[in-house]
């Protein structure tokens, strides 16, 4: 399988991927795709930021309304 992760699929990742709860094979391609994608690469760190201040990742913490704002961003970041 050589499924390319989208940015989209990353940022849905991105909370188990935090927690570590991701299948080896997802993480795999997750990590993947980041050494490719300057825009997840940044988001993941902001999250880790965010993670660090707040001491825990909640279900709740991406609310649909981030989850546009940030697929807005990937869109620009990725228009060469
Ligand atoms: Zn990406």
């Amino acid at each position: 399988m050589d499924h390319v992760m989208t940015c989209q699929e990353l940022v849905e990742l991105v909370t188990e991927y935090l927690e570590g709860t991701l299948p080896a094979d997802v993480l795999t391609r997750m990590e993947k795709h980041l050494s490719g994608c300057d825009g997840c690469t940044h988001y993941l760190e902001q999250m880790r930021q965010t993670i660090r201040l707040m001491g825990q990742v909640r279900e709740e913490s991406l609310t649909p309304a981030q989850r546009d704002d940030l697929l807005r961003l990937f869109r620009d970041w990725n228009k060469d």
